[in-house]
Parts: C-alpha cells; sequence; structure tokens
C-alpha cells in the first residue's frame, strides 16, 4: 500500500517522497477520486501554474494548485530529505533572533543572566536537529551483513526526544524497532541511531513513525517492519490540553508485520512487556 511519487518542477525533480496511504488519504483529485489509494503517484509542476497527477502512470488528472502545493509541503514529508550540510549551530542570525525573542517576551537580552542565553540557544538548536545534517542511508549503509537468519529482530525500548514542528516543544518516549530479515541484517546499534536520525528534526509523531519504518524497509528491504512509538508531548502537557499522564501512541507496520495476523501479534505482544 506504499505510495510513492515525485514532485516536479518543470523539468527539474525537486524531490521524491515516500507518503504513507494514510497522510494521503484526502489528495483528491476531481471529486470522489482518492488518487492516494493503490499505486504510484506523480505530480508535475509545469512551470509553476498547472499540475498534474497521475496514478500508476495513468488517469492523469489536473490538480489544483492549493491541492499540490499542500501536497508537496505536508502530505508528502519527505522520507529522505535532502542533507542539509549546515547547521544552525553555525548561524549567528539565529543568535540575533533569540534576542528579539527575549525581548518580545518582555525580557532584557543584556542582563546577566541572558546575555549568554542566545548563543546557548543557538547551540542547543544545532544539537536538537541535527539529523538535519545526516543521511539514513550513511548511517546503516556501512553495517548491513549478509546472514541467513530469519526471526524477528526486536529493539525494544530506544530512548529518544524530538521537538514538535507545531510548537517546537519537545517530545520524547520510546520507540521499538522489528523487522524479519530477508538475508541481510543490521547491526543492532544502527537501529537506535536511525531513530536518531529522524527524531533529531522537527516532527510530528505520525510521520516519525512512518519514516523510521519505511527508511528501514527502504534500505534493508527487509520481509517486514514493525515501529511502534509511545511518547509525552510536552506541547500538550504544559499547556494544559491534555492529562499529563497520557501517552500518545502510533505504529507503522510494513509487509509481514501488515498482512501476516500472527508476525503482528507477535511483534505487539513483546513490545507491550
Ligand atoms: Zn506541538
Amino acid at each position: 500500500m506504499r505510495c510513492s511519487y515525485s514532485v516536479l518542477t518543470g523539468v527539474q525533480c525537486v524531490g521524491t517522497w515516500d507518503a504513507n496511504p494514510r497522510h494521503g488519504g484526502h489528495m483528491d483529485g476531481p471529486p470522489g477520486r482518492n488518487l492516494a489509494i493503490g499505486g504510484e503517484i506523480v505530480v508535475v509542476l509545469h512551470g509553476g501554474t498547472e499540475f498534474e497527477a497521475g496514478m500508476n502512470g495513468r488517469s492523469r488528472v489536473a490538480l489544483a494548485r492549493p491541492e499540490a502545493t499542500r501536497l508537496a509541503r505536508d502530505v508528502a514529508a519527505p522520507t529522505v530529505l535532502p542533507v542539509r550540510p549546515r547547521s544552525i549551530e553555525h548561524s549567528l542570525a539565529a543568535e540575533t533572533h533569540v534576542r528579539a525573542l527575549l525581548e518580545e517576551i518582555g525580557e532584557s537580552p543584556e542582563r546577566d543572566g541572558l546575555i549568554d542565553t542566545p548563543k546557548r540557544v543557538r547551540k542547543s538548536l544545532g544539537f536538537l536537529t541535527q539529523g538535519y545534517q545526516q543521511d539514513p542511508h550513511t548511517v546503516l549503509g556501512t553495517a548491513i551483513f549478509e546472514e541467513e537468519y530469519d526471526e524477528m529482530v526486536v529493539v525494544k525500548d530506544i530512548e529518544f526526544y524530538s521537538l514538535c514542528e507545531h510548537h517546537m516543544l519537545p517530545f520524547f518516549g520510546t520507540a521499538h524497532v522489528a523487522y524479519i530479515p530477508n538475508g541481510r541484517i543490521v547491526g543492532l546499534s544502527k537501529l537506535p541511531r536511525l531513530v536518531d536520525v529522524f527524531a533529531k528534526r522537527l516532527q510530528v509523531q505520525e510521520r516519525l513513525t512512518t519514516q523510521i519504518a519505511e527508511t528501514l524497509q527502504e534500505i534493508l528491504e527487509p520481509q517486514g517492519v514493525g515501529v511502534v512509538i509511545e511518547a509525552s508531548h510536552l506541547c500538550m502537557m504544559m499547556r494544559g490540553v491534555q492529562k499529563q499522564s497520557s501517552a500518545t501512541v502510533t505504529s507503522c507496520l510494513l509487509g509481514r508485520f501488515k498482512d501476516d495476523e500472527k508476525t503482528r501479534a507477535e511483534f505487539l505482544n513483546l513490545v507491550r512487556k
């Protein structure tokens, strides 16, 4: 049920995305027609004014501009972003902005306690968003080995910290990542690294879950992948939207984890313990 599509500007491809059909479900073309279900979607932007979308290379339909823009920006959250070489850690402009923000809050950025705050924020934001400088292919690529093992591999309770993209406040918790090899395995320490590559970006929990699962599926080509994430969101807890004890659970199951009931039950049982 995975669908992939490219967004093109003229002849220049500006990105290739894998989208979860759950997210792509509202990529409607003409009324009543859901383009996201059932296969490959190609969206073509002609000089930024006309849009076309095709499913499985056929049934091309025009797509309204807002729809195509939203698709490119939100729905089609790229699984593999182009690696951004420069971290905010090296951006002195960021300090200026933080100082302005402090003033807007009503603080005086010159007082002792705050004088180095812009620098500290710049550095810590650099650390918390360092995933933008990391390519998951590089992270996993060095540790993939041929191996005939074909039982489920599960790494449980991977601690992670991320920032919600709506409020830039932390959400954090544990990720459970599993796969069933198909002739190749990956070094176990790489799975927490993979989680981190995507966690250290501005995220929503749903996309974080999907990106981890789909990237592992894409790179390792196993028989299936299962990812479950349990997290607490400070944007909800601190702002009193939600009871403080509640956790948000998301999952993404691919291949045998999705199709085979026994595999799915075994995985969900293992991560519940
Ligand atoms: Zn939030």
